[in-house]
């Protein structure tokens, strides 16, 4: 898919929408549009706005996934590794029909792999009549869903649109109000409270966790992220990720100020033994 630019110096750049990875840095493909259309389009869910499509993802969610990057998000994690999706506007707009159409040149090979297609972000509730659109779609192409959030706005999906979602990976980033706003600016309590909520319908899901080096890893805080997933009964599967600093040139380059220059990645055996702590609770952890 294509969408065409202007640049400041008048110049038309195609932007293709798949993209090789989500770390292609994209700025401001979306800040032709109108405010008010911009309003509306997250209030019927017609256009939304998408950093890109990658496909061929096997860590996203079940099988090979193709994986939509969508843009905005209210959280400011200091690892975060896609700074530029926190605007929505740095995304390029696409009507939904379009995105339909593009999921469904693939719908067949996603079939034969055992995957789907996954929502990511950014935060893609942040545009939820649009994901839930997506969503509609993608089931009635019998394509397998996920929706990978922070869950801090799932309360505005019914228990309807829920349903549409095959399973939800949620980012679970630390434990107690303190550390989590310190992390990520915001309250970890609506993540919690998401989590119960899926887990009360019986929702799948998968939780991950980014371990961080002097930040995340305090192991009574992941032993208590670890009791509190198992309690919930439907956590399938936990993925502790190690801190990287890929995205560090992103935020060198959006000019934002980056406070983890000097932190390093975990060592395998820190990983290890986070993972360990997930185990010894009962969780499928990797
Ligand atoms: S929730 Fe995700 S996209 Fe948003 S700031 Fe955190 S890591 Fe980045």
């Amino acid at each position: 898919m294509e969408h065409d630019i202007v640049s400041e110096q008048g110049t038309v750049q195609p932007v293709q929408l798949e993209a090789s990875s989500p770390f292609d840095l994209r700025v401001n493909l979306g800040n032709d549009m109108p405010e008010t259309d911009v309003r509306s389009a997250l209030a019927n869910g017609d256009m939304g706005f998408l950093h890109s499509f990658t496909t061929g993802s096997a860590v996203d969610g079940p099988g090979v996934r193709v994986v939509a990057w969508t843009t905005g998000c209210m959280w400011r994690c200091l690892y975060c590794h896609n700074p530029d999706t926190w605007t929505l506007r740095n995304g390029i707009p696409v009507a939904v029909n379009r995105a339909i159409e593009e999921l469904r040149k693939y719908r067949q090979g996603l079939k034969v792999m055992a995957g789907g297609v996954t929502y990511s972000g950014g935060e893609p509730l942040m545009q939820d009549r649009f994901i839930v659109k997506l969503l509609a779609a993608s089931k009635a192409m019998n394509v397998h869903t996920t929706v990978e959030t922070n869950g801090f706005l799932g309360e505005r999906l019914s228990d309807a649109e829920l349903e549409t979602i095959d399973l939800v990976m949620l980012g679970i980033k630390a434990w107690g109000n303190e550390r989590h706003r310190h992390l990520t600016g915001r309250d970890i309590d609506p993540t919690l409270a998401f989590a119960r909520r899926l887990s009360e319908q019986r929702r799948p899901m998968w939780v991950r966790f980014v371990l961080v080096p002097g930040l995340t890893d305090d192991p009574d805080d992941m032993a208590n992220i670890a009791r509190f997933a198992a309690s919930l009964g439907n956590v399938e599967r936990v993925d502790v990720l190690p801190f990287h600093q890929m995205g560090r040139y992103k935020w060198e380059r959006l000019n934002l100020r980056y406070t983890l220059n000097d932190v390093r990645e975990p060592t395998p055996e820190e990983t290890t033994r986070a993972v360990a702590i997930f185990r010894s609770e009962g969780l499928d952890a990797y």
